[in-house]
């Protein structure tokens, strides 16, 4: 590669097309990791280690190939005047935190005030993990998601709350099960509007378990 030609700051499209490594290289790097923590990457148990690795790094960072702007672009317009708040509730989501690529485990609430349309309900889990499907951290994951849901549908209100375990903190460091981070991001009518926003609150707080209805 000709380091003269590089740009300064690569986007996810100079990375595919230019700096990704090939698959057996990606494995190689695997492998360098298995003797790295001290064992033989030739013994039976690992001999295909590198290889699952490479796949599952393809399911963990699938996010990279998806374009959440281009999921919420189909809407619906005939929606009879509904402009109250639709909420999707505990979403479940599962990160990669970008300092350690351990995963960060947890739920996410996503909800809009439309303004004369509406999207897929199905769209906004999908953008979710459009975003969680990265190495990330909890508070620019919360703002993407929100700010991308503001900018495509253009509502009057989006509000995004994750609560997740970050196992960087549980299984590794401070050692701390049981620590939920909490994140929120507020815009429009749920950040400028007090009623509104106890509104969601209640409604997110509401009958918990809807699969028994
Ligand atoms: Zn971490």
């Amino acid at each position: 590669m000709n380091t003269l030609t590089m740009p300064t700051k690569l986007t996810g499209e100079d990375i595919a097309q230019s700096v990704r490594p090939t698959r057996a290289e990606a494995e190689a790097a695997v492998r360098t990791l298995l003797l790295w923590a001290g064992d033989d990457p030739d013994r039976e148990g690992l001999v295909g280690t590198p290889d699952r690795v490479v796949r599952s790094y393809e399911e963990f960072f699938a996010g990279y190939e998806i374009d959440p702007v281009a999921l919420l672009e189909r809407t619906f317009e005939e929606t009879d005047g509904y402009d109250e708040i639709v909420l999707l509730r505990d979403i479940r989501l599962e990160s990669y935190c970008e300092h350690h690529v351990v995963p960060i485990i947890g739920r996410a609430h996503v909800a809009y005030l439309p303004h004369r349309r509406v999207v897929g309900i199905s769209k906004l889990a999908r953008v979710v993990d459009a975003y969680a499907k990265r190495l990330q951290i909890q508070e620019k994951m919360t703002a993407q998601i929100a700010n991308t849901i503001d900018q495509v549908l253009q509502p009057r209100g989006v509000a995004v709350i994750i609560e997740a375990q970050h196992q960087c903190m549980t299984t590794r460091g401070v050692h701390k099960p049981g620590v939920a981070m909490v994140t929120s991001r507020m815009l429009g009518a749920f950040r400028d509007n007090a009623e509104t926003r106890r509104e969601l609150l209640a409604m997110i707080a509401g009958s918990g378990n809807a699969g028994g209805l």
